[in-house]
């Protein structure tokens, strides 16, 4: 998504070898226009999936997945990283490593809101070493629903987690995809390219 790819040159900053910080229109501050665009992105590549629900985690994957079930008129669901009163019994849980914060998470899903009727489409922020997704993955299996696709705004192709979804066969679909950070810019396309 070539305007995707332009925010990205002209906002996202390089930390290290290996993230990217795009606060200000992403993971922060929320551009409003861009993600709705993105959620057309995201429906024009999945429209004829039988889409029934939209999964994503809290809180970065929220915006995306929200603008995305508002085309295709489904319900989205947030897996939710911190137990709270309110979520307390008949979950699905899958336990996710986190790139960005070193350390492990539970995420869980109320039971009522995934069925085995479900036809799912993941989407999520950034696709780093494949944890989150597969988190999800984990909890669309144990509910007995099927995995229509998985849709990323921002994959990094030099890490592993592209591959790892590919082996599973599943149709994964990237807004933008980084082979490389280089002296601290984004160098877009497949790893391969
Ligand atoms: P994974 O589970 O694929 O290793 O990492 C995905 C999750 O880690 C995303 O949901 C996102 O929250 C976070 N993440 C991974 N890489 C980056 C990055 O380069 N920048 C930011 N802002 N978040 C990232």
């Amino acid at each position: 998504m070539k305007e995707l790819e332009e925010r990205i040159n002209k906002d996202g900053r390089v930390l290290g070898k290996d993230v990217l910080k795009v606060d200000s229109f992403l993971n922060h501050q929320i551009d409003p226009v861009l993600m709705e665009k993105m959620g057309e992105e995201f429906y024009n590549h999945f429209k004829d999936a039988n889409v029934t629900k939209i999964l994503t985690v809290e809180s970065s994957g929220i915006a995306p997945a929200v603008m995305t079930g508002l085309q295709f008129q489904v319900p989205v669901v947030f897996a939710r990283k911190h137990k709270s009163v309110t979520l307390k019994d008949d979950l699905y849980t899958s336990e996710v490593y986190s790139f960005t914060k070193k350390t492990s998470n539970h995420i869980s899903i109320s039971k009522k809101y995934l069925s085995s009727d479900d036809n799912v489409l993941i989407i999520d922020d950034f696709l780093a070493n494949g944890q989150a997704v597969n988190g999800l993955n984990e909890i669309v299996d144990a509910a007995g629903a099927n995995i229509a696709g998985i849709g990323i705004v921002i994959e990094k192709s030099f890490q592993k987690g592209r591959q790892l979804i590919d082996k599973e066969k599943i149709p994964v679909y990237s807004l933008a995809r980084i082979k490389a950070f280089e002296d601290g810019h984004v160098v877009f396309g497949k790893e391969d390219e």
